[in-house]
This record gives C-alpha cells, structure tokens and sequence, in this order.
C-alpha cells in the first residue's frame, strides 16, 4: 500500500520537498564541490522513498534522507556525476501546502456525505486526502509515477515548441483506490506553462504545473437504490514547480515519451 505514512517520514519528507535541492550553481561552485543526479532503475522495484529523488541533484556532503544512492539494502540506485550542461536533470517540486485541514475521512464518511450532505462538493484538504492522492499522482502511478511521465511529456514539448515560452496540458484517470476506495477513477488535468532556452547541447526548461483533481461520488453501493442520496464533486488542486536540463536530441536523452 502506501511507504509514506509514518508520521516521522512525513515530517521529514514534507521539510525536504519545500526546501528542494542545491541546484542553484555556479559553474566555479559545481567544480569545487562533488553533486550528483539520483537516477533510478523506473522499475516496480524502486522504493518509493528513492522514486521521488529520481532526476534530483544532490551533493555528497548533504544526502538526503534516505542517505545516497546505494547505500540502502539491494538498492540499485545510481548516482551520476554532475557536469553543468551536460548531464540531465528533471524534477517537480511542490509549492503547496498539502496538509489536511480537517479529519481524514473513511469511507462511511463519504456515504454519509451521500445521504446528508445535499450535494456539496467536498475538497481534499478539507477530508485529508490531498497528501496522500498527490503522493499516489506523483510518483506510485503505474510503475514510475505521473511526474515522471510528464518530464518526458515537457521535455518532448521543449524540443518542438516553436517559441521559448510554451504549454503542455495533460489530462487522464487515475485509480485512486488505495488511498480510499471511494476515490475510485478520479481524474488529474495538469496545465504546465514554462519556457525553454537552448543552450548547446541541452535545453534548459523551467516552469510551472498547475494540477486539479475531479472526482463524483455517486451511488455508494454500486446501483440505484431508492434512498434519496445525493451525487457531489470531490475537488483539490496543487501546483509544482519544475526544473530540469534534457538533451536536445530526443534519442539521447532520459526524458521522452516513450508513447509517441
Ligand atoms: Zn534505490
């Protein structure tokens, strides 16, 4: 199910996903000191906790808090050298806040919102779930995670985009059952808006994604019954900045989509 529910774990994740990483380097400042991009097989196999460092920079000297690629049991993470220009990075960070703030809702909450709520729409925040359907999105999905996917997806869009600024929209069901049954296909549009600048080999992409989650809760027992319950919307939203270097060569790269 889920690797993240630890209250220690959680605490230290959310500190590491606001703060990111030391990317910010001068070229003087990358030479002195020793960075590396987390790469991950993108296999079923791959923690989770190593999943979301995939396409990160790092130094030696400050891992992160899983430690370095490597060091944890059978893991077959690799670190690669750092060369500004040169190597490939991509990542999202989240700038939401994603913290409930409400009670987490069971499954008997959601009928009961059914029956007695008259229809209103309820937002993730607010029943506790946006963590957890943001973690699910961005790195559990199938077997490396929508964010993953949707570097690839903006890095394909950056080598073709006709001007500097460009956005890419994507928009697709997603099982979200085992965050709650009740979230069964809710849906993720994600609009990124961001701009590209070639510079020799690579293209360097910077930008922003704005994410909005759309789900109906109808018919909590699978068919009609005469009872009166009342269909409703659940909603959130979230954004990610996002960052990365990718190869202008598309067959050179990490980071394509291998769907088109
Ligand atoms: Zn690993």
């Amino acid at each position: 199910m889920n690797m993240y529910h630890s209250e220690a774990y959680r605490t230290a994740f959310l500190s590491y996903i606001r703060k990111g990483t030391p990317i910010k380097l001068s070229r003087k400042e990358a030479a002195e000191t020793d960075f590396y991009v987390w790469r991950t097989q993108q296999d079923s196999k791959v923690r989770g906790a190593h999943r979301i460092h995939d396409g990160r920079i790092f130094s030696w000297v400050s891992p992160p808090p899983t430690g370095h690629p490597g060091q944890d049991f059978n893991c077959r993470c690799q670190a690669i050298p750092y060369i500004p220009g040169e190597t490939e990075f991509a990542y999202h960070d989240i700038t939401t806040d994603l913290a409930s703030t409400g009670e987490r809702w069971s499954d008997t909450d959601f009928v009961r919102h059914y029956y007695f709520g008259g229809g209103g729409a309820v937002d993730l925040r607010e029943i506790g779930h946006l963590y957890e359907i943001v973690e699910q999105y961005a790195w559990n999905d199938k077997v490396e995670g929508a964010f993953r996917r949707l570097a690839g997806q903006i890095a394909d869009k950056a080598r073709t985009a006709k001007s500097s600024a460009f956005t890419l929209t994507v928009n697709n069901f997603y099982d979200f059952g085992s965050v709650q049954f009740s979230h069964g296909d809710g849906s993720v549009k994600g609009v990124f808006n961001g701009l590209a600048e070639k510079q020799g080999k690579i293209i360097k992409i910077s930008g922003t994604t704005d994410f909005e989650f759309s789900d109906e809760f109808k018919d909590p027992l699978g068919y009609d019954i005469e009872v009166g319950g009342t269909p409703y919307f659940i909603e959130g939203s979230w954004s990610a900045n996002f960052s990365a270097e990718v190869s202008v060569e598309k067959n050179r790269s990490n980071y394509f989509d291998p769907n088109t």
